[in-house]
């Protein structure tokens, strides 16, 4: 009897890491319930889910660009539209080609 109290025990222990760790409640529900403990080892050693998500969200937005900058072609840094130069990268521009709009 006490292996079904385990089993019942990780699958909910599985469904609240699954949920605070942004993945799939009823995914690991089923995942728990064929292999008990097991599946929680596994939800817990994988940790949050899509650190990359994370870093898209982010404030930094490269096409917001304040007015006569343009995004430097090469490394992307906001740069003045008439600039030859790029004064981050120093790769050389092709001025005017770029819309400043
Ligand atoms: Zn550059």
């Amino acid at each position: 009897m006490a292996i079904v109290l385990i089993w019942i025990t990780s699958i909910i222990v599985s469904c609240i890491i699954a949920d605070k760790n942004g993945r799939s409640v009823g995914a690991w529900f089923f995942l728990s319930l064929l292999f008990g403990f097991l599946a929680t080892i596994v939800v817990l050693a994988m940790g949050p889910a899509n650190p990359v998500t994370i870093a898209v969200a982010s404030p930094h937005q490269p096409f917001v660009f304040a007015e006569n900058r343009v995004p430097c072609p090469r490394c992307g840094e906001s740069i003045v539209a008439t600039a030859k130069i790029c004064r981050f990268c120093s790769a050389a521009q092709a001025v005017n080609e770029w819309p400043t709009s």
